[in-house]
């Protein structure tokens, strides 16, 4: 028998973590049948030509080893992409290193550009595991609240939070949970208490393709003075709905690409090799693709927010990404868990608390994010499991 003290048990960075909530809500989704719109995937097919690239790459024998930071032809793709959309130029060779998803990304990048003792700015809510990749870092995580109904931050808490500690700020537009995006107005205000502090930006992109009502989607590399100090993540993910090949990336400035890709090359060696071959076809895909996806998510949240309103839901309208955060304060129940279980298993429908996305639950709104990710049957199962809802 194991005795409690014994030293074999958990090391004390992993005690403060809980459990991810995405996963559980998928289970308890499964285990109760319910329409799962908690996890952010699609239930829809992604791009037959990017599945057949997939297919033939491994047909094909390329099933060893990729090259550690990504194959050149993919290294290429994105850095062009990139340097296309936001009138950057990106080097190939010296500023990309394709990981096991923006997740791997996101913490090659903070293991490797931030020491123990530093502080790192997150908008609050935020994506669960930049709290997890900051304390993993050895760094503390600071955190600025975005309010709804716009989740707009107020400047005097963000210089507030700001000090000689500060190593870097992580930003995530178009946001998960929210669905806010970032103005450039907004950015304009952190990039310049990134000078100012001198401090790096990390700037999760993953959703840049999901934008509505004709916004635009800025990047922060791409303001005055910045691209020397942003280092964007990125991935295959969500813009070509494959979430579980785990192919994402980060683009870095030169000086810190060598960090970023020695914790990788150490953590994972390499993301799969035909899905590398496969992101190169996806990354040629015509630009009338990427409009087509941004309009049928477009129609997909007009349908949910339909669906919340008529259901007697408070929902914060997003302006990008797959989620929307609605407020549960009025169905009575203690905290915002408490009522995504009972509508998993009474309603039928999975979510995700909202306040799993706040790192004191306790002091967060009451609510809970919908995925749209999904097909249209899917979410009219959802609006007709909905009728269920005792209020
Ligand atoms: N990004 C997705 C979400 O927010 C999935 C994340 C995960 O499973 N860790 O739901």
């Amino acid at each position: 028998m194991i005795l409690p003290m014994s030293r074999v048990r958990s090391a004390k960075r992993v005690t403060s973590f809980a459990d991810s909530v995405f996963g559980e809500m998928t289970r308890l989704a499964r285990l109760h049948n319910a329409v799962n719109l908690s996890q952010g995937f699609p239930d829809f097919d992604a791009p037959a030509a990017v599945k057949d690239a997939a297919c033939a790459a491994i047909r094909d024998e390329h099933n060893q080893y990729a090259p550690p930071y990504g194959t050149k032809a993919l290294r290429e793709a994105i850095a062009g992409d990139f340097a296309a959309r936001h009138g950057m130029a990106i080097d190939a060779d010296e500023q990309v290193t394709v990981c096991c998803g923006s997740t791997e990304a996101m913490m090659a990048v903070m293991m490797s550009s931030i020491d123990p003792g530093d502080e790192v700015i997150v908008f609050e809510p935020f994506y669960e595991n930049y709290g997890p990749d900051a304390v993993m870092a050895g760094a503390e995580p600071k955190f600025v609240r975005l309010r709804a109904p716009d989740w707009t931050f107020d400047p005097d808490e963000l210089k507030r939070a700001f000090s000689n500690r500060t190593r870097a700020i992580v930003i995530n537009s178009p946001n998960n949970p929210t669905g806010k995006v970032f103005t450039r107005a907004e950015l304009e205000v952190i990039a310049s208490l990134c000078l100012q502090w001198d401090v790096l930006a990390i700037s999760d992109e993953i959703y840049d393709r999901i934008v509505f009502d004709g916004r635009p989607h800025v990047s922060i590399a791409s303001l005055p003075g910045m691209a020397e100090r942003t280092v964007i993540t990125g991935g295959l993910s969500k813009t070509y709905s494959v979430t579980g090949w785990r192919i994402g990336w980060a683009i870095s400035p030169r000086a810190l690409t060598g960090g970023i890709r020695k914790i990788h090359d150490f953590m994972t060696v390499a993301a799969p090799t035909p899905f590398m071959d496969a992101g190169v076809v996806a990354l040629s895909m015509p630009p009338e693709s990427y409009t087509a996806l941004a309009a049928d998510y477009q129609a997909k949240r007009d349908l949910m927010l339909d669906i919340l309103d008529r259901h007697g839901f408070t929902a914060y309208r997003p302006g990008g990404a797959y989620y929307v955060i609605a407020d549960v304060e009025k169905f009575g129940f203690a905290t915002d868990t408490e009522f995504a279980q009972y509508l998993v298993k009474d309603v039928g429908v999975a979510t995700v608390p909202g306040s799993s996305f706040y790192f004191d639950p306790a002091s967060a709104p009451k609510t809970v994010r919908f995925c749209f990710s999904k097909r249209t049957e899917t979410l009219m199962e959802a609006d007709r499991r909905l009728e269920r809802l005792a209020t």
